[in-house]
């Protein structure tokens, strides 16, 4: 919710409402203005009518219209018991048309009294309901959009998957919040704030519902960017209504999400002393440090950037334990997927380990998404249930992008594709360090014009270099298949390069394996400024080149071995990319029988 937005949306339709009455306005005012009423007497138009002037008579009633020729309308009354004969008009000299009497005389004459005061109420009502709602927007930008949660559907630890540590560490949170009383009457002093450091997606928010969810209690959530406003001062009396608030419904806990937007560091003359970030920061530290002991108010902050948190933030009595959120390994994203399929019909077919096996390095939200998606493309295709299939093309897209239906490739390049994408899979399960390939295709895909997917057995920690190795080895197969079959490259590498660039130069600075040895090279000096990442090396000239050198030799061996790797499988290459050609999508057991004849 956003109040800004709301607060236009209310000034739109109030101009839409202003414009429509001018819109209605302008219209009556131009049909009254294109005829001329003139009141006459009957005689003057019985006079008209020999002369040859009018056009048509029209009666409504006792009302007379005489139209003339110019388009003039000439108005008269006559007595309600006389008829037109009376006055000397006869119908044979001029057409005459009888209407009812009045009828949409009377609709209009009442839309236009009527309208002025149909638009005063409602401006009126309008008004009215701006000024009264006690959170009403326009006059109070100094309260919290705070968000309530609690009654409706209560999320409990059940609906958190893995992240057992840190589960743990808020139980003790949980019997605070359920009885306080038990623990004062202990003298045992209760933390205040806990600060959960994670990346994006991890369920940092929603172990913090969990944790309400748990105790029973009301959850109250604001992310500190809401904090921050145009005017100064905002989010300081923001976070002064969030925490009275929350005083008022006690137990309770409340959830900052994105602490960094208010929390970093003060006074590095970086990321600017932003007068308004402080102001606000300082006033979530006072709130914190005024609780008594009477105060069973927990604050729960989210973070994925716990190095530019200001040190006063983890003092004593403020956010002082802090729980990490890790990305979930194999059997938590098996977890995870389980909850998120629970209340979706999936088939028999449906092996959520697989899934899980294949999305490595997937947030909890990634996973949520992935099912979801999943459900979207069954549905699509008119299944009643969830298959397999769809959630691996699920994981595709979400990896990958959209397939691109409206872009197909013709001729030759699609030939070189096939021959590219065919030239890593090879090459990839030649290697022994490497993933097991899962699928290729030609299929194109947001940025891809093809891809190679290997599945990881496992989620690894430690990597040793000959796999680094062997991974630049594969990036580069891609292009060496394209040297091989065509005689020549194409841009269609750019990306594999890339990547196998970057692995190059981790290993020589980041990980010490090239001939500079066992050192790190190139520290990097973290500087954030105006929200940009100004981060510079501190190598000597001399170092730099030698380090580009080492990355050169590393590039260098992996081409030669990519190529000598596909001149000995040049049969199995031809068959694979013409494979690819008719069927565009290889994997499973096609994919095995023909990788089966790779020698490794
Ligand atoms: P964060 O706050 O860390 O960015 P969220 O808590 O907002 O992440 O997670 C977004 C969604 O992802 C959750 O609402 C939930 O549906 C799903 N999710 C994330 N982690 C988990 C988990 N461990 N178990 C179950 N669902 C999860
Ligand atoms: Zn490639």
């Amino acid at each position: 919710m956003n109040t800004k937005n709301r607060l236009f949306r209310q000034i739109f339709s109030l101009l839409t409402i202003l414009f429509l009455g001018a819109i209605i306005w302008g219209a009556f005012a131009i049909e009254t203005k294109k005829v001329v009423n003139k009141d006459v007497s009957i005689s003057q138009i019985t006079q008209e009518i020999k002369d040859g002037k009018i056009e048509k008579i029209v009666v409504e009633g006792n009302k007379i219209t005489a139209i003339t020729k110019t388009k003039e309308n000439l108005i008269s009354y006559k007595e309600a018991s006389q008829g037109l004969k009376d006055y000397g008009i006869n119908p044979n000299d001029v057409p005459v048309e009888i209407k009812n009497p009045e009828s949409g005389q009377i609709w209009g004459t009442l839309i236009s009294v009527a309208l002025p005061f149909l638009l005063l109420i409602g401006f009126l009502l309008f008004i009215t309901r701006q000024a009264r709602g006690g959170n009403n927007q326009a006059m109070s930008f100094g309260k919290t959009a705070a968000r309530v949660y609690g009654g409706e559907q209560k999320i409990t630890f059940n609906d958190v998957a893995g992240l057992k540590h840190a589960k743990q560490e808020l139980i003790e949170i949980v019997e605070f919040l359920k009885n306080p009383a038990k623990f004062k009457a202990l003298g045992a002093e209760i933390p205040r704030g806990v600060l959960l450091f994670g990346p994006a997606g991890v369920g940092k928010t929603l172990l913090a519902k969990a944790v309400a969810g748990e105790a029973g209690v009301p959850f109250l959530t604001l992310s500190a960017s809401e904090f921050v406003e145009m005017f100064v001062g905002v989010g300081a009396s923001r976070v002064r209504d969030l925490f009275a608030k929350a005083k008022r419904v006690s137990p309770t806990v409340i959830f900052i999400d994105e602490l960094d937007a208010v929390g970093r560091q003060r006074g590095t003359g970086l990321g600017g002393s932003h007068d308004e970030r402080e102001q606000t920061l300082n006033q979530i530290l006072v709130e914190m440090d005024g609780f008594d002991t009477d105060t069973n108010v927990i604050v729960l902050a989210a973070t994925n950037r716990p190095d530019v948190l200001d040190p006063a933030l983890m003092r004593p009595g403020r956010f002082d334990r802090k729980v990490t959120l890790d990305l979930p390994d194999r059997l938590e994203r098996e977890q995870i997927l389980q909850i998120h399929s629970r209340n979706k019909p999936m088939a028999d077919n449906v092996k959520l380990d697989e899934i899980a096996k294949a999305t490595p390095g997937l947030s909890g939200a990634d996973l949520r998404n992935v099912v979801n998606e999943a459900a979207i493309l069954a549905a699509r295709n008119n299944k009643k249930k969830i298959e397999q299939i769809d959630l691996r093309n699920s994981i595709d897209k979400l990896l990958l992008g959209p397939e691109r239906t409206s872009f197909v490739l013709q001729g030759k390049e699609r030939e070189i594709v096939a021959y590219h994408e065919a030239g890593h899979a090879i090459v990839g399960h030649a290697l022994p360090e490497l993933d097991p390939i899962h699928k290729v295709s030609i299929v194109s895909r947001g940025m891809a014009l093809g891809f190679t997917q290997s599945l990881p057995s496992e989620d690894r920690r430690l990597i040793p270099q000959s796999k680094f190795e062997q991974e630049i080895i594969m990036l580069l197969g891609g292009r060496a298949a394209e040297k091989l079959v065509f005689g020549e490259v194409t841009t269609g590498a750019s990306n594999d390069l890339e990547r196998a660039t970057t692995i190059a130069r981790n290993m020589v600075t980041i990980f010490g394996m090239s001939k500079l040895g066992p050192i790190k090279l190139g520290e990097r000096e973290e500087m954030i400024f105006l929200g940009r990442d100004f981060s510079h090396k501190n190598n000597s000239e001399k170092t730099s080149s030698e380090i580009d050198q080492q990355i050169q030799e590393i590039i260098k061996s992996a081409w030669e071995k990519a190529q000598t790797i596909l001149k000995k499988e040049m049969e199995i290459l031809k068959e694979m990319s013409v494979k690819l050609l008719e069927k565009e999508t290889l994997e499973d057991l096609e994919l095995t029988k023909l990788l089966e004849k790779v020698s490794t």
